[in-house]
């Protein structure tokens, strides 16, 4: 007779088969995935410290060097999304008492600020409004006033389609004697960036977006050289042992250290995703990745204006080309819209997030979902929402 010991019944649910929808994923993440990396992610497991693990973690490393233009060797993939990244940078590069400034122009900036608190940083914000972006003299005014161990700027702002200029920030940061971090989450692969020759010392970005990996990694680089005597020297542990640094470069070899020590146990089939991911996007090329993301966006902001619907970010240059923000149409329902556009073209697109809440429909054209053919069909998708959704008559 069998045991009846247990007072939880196996649950029904569990007997059904689970089939994931395929949607066309045009939000601002996750982007979808092509089946040659889903294929990469369904390879059988090995150890996570078997010699072909350590050579695909080697193979990570020079794909994310070359993602981040960057030759620092403490290049790595944390285990865990954007998010974990964030902390990774924030928790090593930050002491108790130091104090942090964070450029807010949406909801990164506010999240980088409140990470920082919780590990006891002294936090000063400087904020604009939603859609907007910073000077130079403003970042140098600001830096001269606070006087910060660390600067947190997000380059690529998903929650308002603003892409922050980087040129000179580095300079401004290092005459401060202070770090400069910087979140390319949504713009990595998709806007130029050169981590090296801006003189960007902590670079982090995820895997979900312009990658087209699964989420669940994220690239994250360290210069050395300048992080000398603030990660690698700290007087005080970090407070997470998951993401300290010292361990994270032991693990991936980045130390100089003849043997590796067991940290954490790697998300086998998630690195063999951002392996291939990271090699189609060194397959097709950084410049061309960054110009076709250029004239998709281009192509996608002149159908929409055509429509009449208006852009949020007023300044063109500064325009996200991985992440657009459309002005919710005045007098409809946003959800309306987007409920709509997913129930009948299958199709995610999203409203606002943090200041943008409200008064935005966002798109994200990301990787391989970056294409004509994707534009042609959200501009299709929202011709028809706006003719069938309730519109208000003011
Ligand atoms: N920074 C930016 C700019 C992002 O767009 C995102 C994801 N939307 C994150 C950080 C956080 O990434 P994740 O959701 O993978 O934790």
């Amino acid at each position: 007779r069998a045991m009846s010991s247990v007072f939880v019944p196996p649950p029904k649910c569990l007997q059904k088969t689970f089939v994931a929808p395929q949607r066309h994923m045009f939000g601002p993440g996750p982007s979808n995935v092509p089946p040659r990396i889903l294929a990469a992610g369904a390879e059988p497991i090995i150890g996570h410290m078997h010699p072909e693990m350590l050579e695909i973690m080697s193979d990570i490393k020079s794909g994310i060097q070359y993602a981040f233009q960057t030759r620092n060797n403490m290049t790595i993939a944390v285990s865990g999304t954007g998010h974990t990244a964030m902390e990774c940078a924030i928790f090593n590069a930050v002491e108790p008492g130091e104090g942090v400034l964070t450029a807010v122009n949406g909801i990164w900036g506010e999240r980088a600020a409140e990470m920082a608190e919780r590990i006891g940083a002294r936090v000063n914000s400087i904020v604009t409004s939603a859609g907007g972006y910073f000077t130079n003299e403003e970042i140098d005014q600001a830096l001269t006033k606070h006087k910060p161990v660390l600067f947190f700027l997000t380059h690529g702002e998903s929650s308002t389609g603003v892409v922050h200029p980087l040129d000179g920030i580095g300079d401004i940061c290092h005459k401060h004697n202070c770090l400069c971090l910087v979140d390319c989450v949504a713009s990595m692969g998709g806007v130029p960036l050169y981590m090296d020759k801006q003189g960007i010392d902590i670079l982090y970005s995820g895997s979900q977006k312009v990658l087209n990996a699964p989420p669940g990694t994220a690239p994250i680089s360290f210069s050395e050289r300048k992080c000398q005597n603030k990660v690698f020297n700290r007087k005080t542990k970090p407070v997470s042992f998951f993401l300290d640094m010292t361990w994270l470069a032991n693990y991936w070899g980045c130390d100089g250290k003849p043997a590796r020590i067991y940290h954490h146990t790697a998300p086998v089939s998630a690195f063999y995703s951002l392996r291939e991911s990271l090699a189609i996007l060194a397959e097709q090329g950084l410049e061309n990745s960054w110009q076709r993301h250029k004239e998709v966006a281009e192509y996608f902001h002149e159908g929409l204006e055509t429509m009449g619907l208006k852009l949020f970010v007023k300044d063109k240059n500064a325009r996200l080309p991985t992440v657009t923000t459309i002005v919710a149409p005045p007098g409809y329902d946003w959800k309306e819209i987007t409920s709509y556009i997913m129930k009948n073209h299958n199709l995610e697109i999203s409203g606002g997030l943090g200041p943008s809440v409200g008064q935005v429909l966002r798109v994200g054209l990301m990787g391989g979902n970056s294409s004509k053919a994707s534009v042609d069909m959200v501009l299709e998708a929202l011709r028809d929402a706006l003719r069938y959704c309730h519109k208000s008559k003011v």
